[in-house]
């Protein structure tokens, strides 16, 4: 399977079409953008570790019954994938409050929350990306009532794998984002990906940070944060 023409590039990926009409291959840039794109950096490495850790953590999805857009990873960057209609909703689960959550609630990052938040954004730049409720997807027709129980359904499924499988490897899932898409025979799958740079993930021990907040935040140690994340992943598959 190789690259047709280039349909898309946005600000961390490129995809391209193929000659199979169902699929697209994503190939990872290690550009980094933050607070609408106001922030602008390269993280060296990002785009490498990005695509392995998004493709492990999604087949682990697949296995345990949600269904995603993997199809096969063809190089260090660069991933087969099933082509979808984006439901354009970022679709944010939170365990732990932080980021947007702690400054629009006023509470300290940190509080562990008894239940997991789902939380919606709709998915527009010039917008500036607005939270938005389950009514007011409706009413933008983003989805049916249908596909958004599927997508809250799928949402938390992910969330209960990836909590308990990092916390196997010591860290601590404290939110992510994810994105769904209806494919040509209109069912939703879970697209884009799953990575440091759309997790929150704090060593347990440490409450280190381990995730793009290094580079959003300026805490340095942007890259070795990202090696270490994916070494953890790694070292856990060997034993
Ligand atoms: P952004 O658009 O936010 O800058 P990226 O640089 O990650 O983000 O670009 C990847 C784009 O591809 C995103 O808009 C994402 O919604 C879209 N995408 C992810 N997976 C798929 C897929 N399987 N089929 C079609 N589009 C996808
Ligand atoms: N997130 C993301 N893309 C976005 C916005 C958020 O991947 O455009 C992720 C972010 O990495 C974090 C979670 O979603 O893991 C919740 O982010 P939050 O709403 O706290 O926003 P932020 O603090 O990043 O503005």
């Amino acid at each position: 399977m190789h690259k047709l023409e280039q349909i898309y590039e946005g600000k961390a990926k490129k995809v391209y079409k193929t000659d199979d009409p169902e699929l697209y291959i994503v190939d990872y840039k290690d550009d980094a953008t933050a607070f609408n794109g106001l922030k602008k950096g390269t993280i060296a490495g990002k785009g490498i570790i990005n695509n392995q850790m998004s493709n492990r953590l999604m087949q682990m999805i697949e296995r345990k019954g949600v269904p995603t857009h993997f199809v096969k990873e063809l190089s260090e960057r660069e991933t087969l994938v099933k082509k979808v209609s984006i439901v354009p909703l970022e679709v944010i689960v939170r365990n732990i409050a932080a980021g947007s959550f702690s400054k629009r609630y006023g509470v300290d990052e940190g509080m562990v929350f008894d239940e997991p938040v789902i939380e919606f954004s709709y998915k527009n730049d010039a917008l500036g990306d607005p939270l938005l409720n389950t009514d007011h997807a409706l009413a933008l027709k983003v989805a049916t009532r249908t596909e958004i129980d599927t997508i809250k359904t799928y949402a938390l499924q992910v969330n209960s794998i990836l909590k308990a499988f990092w916390a196997e490897c010591g860290v601590t899932l404290v939110d992510f984002k994810l994105e769904f898409g209806k494919t040509s025979d209109g069912s939703i799958i879970l697209a884009d990906e799953i990575s440091p740079d759309t997790c929150r993930l704090w060593d347990s021990a440490t409450g280190e940070k381990l995730d793009k907040d290094r580079f959003r935040r300026d805490l340095g140690g942007v890259e070795e944060a990202y090696a270490e994340i994916m070494k953890r992943l790694v070292d856990h598959e060997e034993k």
